[in-house]
């Protein structure tokens, strides 16, 4: 676990305002009849514009400079020219690094109209993160943050994925410790002050199993059950958790 300077908590700051501003402006542009490519080449000018550079092209061998996973996609899908049809589920994912520091984060939005059922999982899997984030105390251990979202997750009949976690994030993009989305509390490192950590909750409406493509990444429920992927970064201070992925004065009104 590092634990990181206020200024170091600064630069990675300024990375996660950066995924902000690509949430933002992706959340505004997604519609039916737009593609993923195009989604990606916007979040990318973006990065690009802010002096910053794609945390996710090239990262061993990621083509894009977002995940964009659709429907029963969990997670790590690649960009590709079909358009998006209304009632779909996308989730995207996007990393910036910016003066050796990276910011990461992910949401999961409905193309138009979609089902109640599907607006559900992206209640849940919301309020899992917001859970989550809650319990990324100084005084409590790295599992409050797990079983919290775990709770959550299963109280509403959803499935956590298992095989993917939140993660420590600074100078490196995934660092120790992962955090796994389920688990007893009370366990694992002492969060500290000064710890930065992506917390991501990854939800099934189904059957928590999963089936890696033979392209080494896009990653499928077994069951065809869709997907909603929520990510925030947040660092550990004295006060508690700070959100460094919104705004300053909207992460007073999510805690
Ligand atoms: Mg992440």
């Amino acid at each position: 676990m590092t634990l990181h300077t206020p200024d170091e908590v600064d630069k990675i700051r300024d990375s996660c305002r950066i995924v902000f501003e690509v949430q933002q402006l992706l959340a505004d542009a997604i519609r039916p009849g737009i593609s993923t490519v195009e989604l990606d080449s916007l979040a990318e000018e973006t990065i690009r514009k802010n002096g910053a550079h794609p945390a996710f092209k090239g990262y061993n061998g990621f083509p894009a400079s977002i995940c964009a996973s659709v429907n029963s996609e969990a997670v790590h899908g690649f960009p590709n020219n079909d358009s998006l049809v209304a009632g779909d589920m996308l989730s995207i994912d996007v990393g910036v690094l910016l003066d050796q520091y990276y910011g990461d984060g992910a949401f999961t939005l409905g193309v138009g109209q979609i089902s109640e059922a599907n607006q559900h999982l992206l209640n849940t899997t919301e309020l899992a993160l917001q859970d989550g984030v809650r319990s990324a105390q100084p005084s409590g251990r790295l599992s409050d943050i797990s079983h919290a979202i775990q709770l959550r997750v299963e109280s509403n009949g959803m499935s956590v994925i298992r095989e993917f976690g939140g993660h420590g994030i600074g100078r490196t993009l995934h660092e120790d410790p992962h955090i796994p989305n389920y688990g007893s509390p009370g366990r694992g490192p002492k969060l500290q002050v000064g710890f930065v950590i992506a917390i991501e909750p990854i939800v099934s409406m189904g059957r928590p199993e999963i089936v890696v493509a033979d392209d080494g990444w896009t990653t499928t429920t077994r069951d065809g059950a869709t997907v909603a992927h929520f990510e925030h970064t947040v660092a550990i201070t004295k006060n508690g958790p700070e959100i460094l992925t919104l705004p300053k004065k909207e992460t007073t009104t999510v805690l």
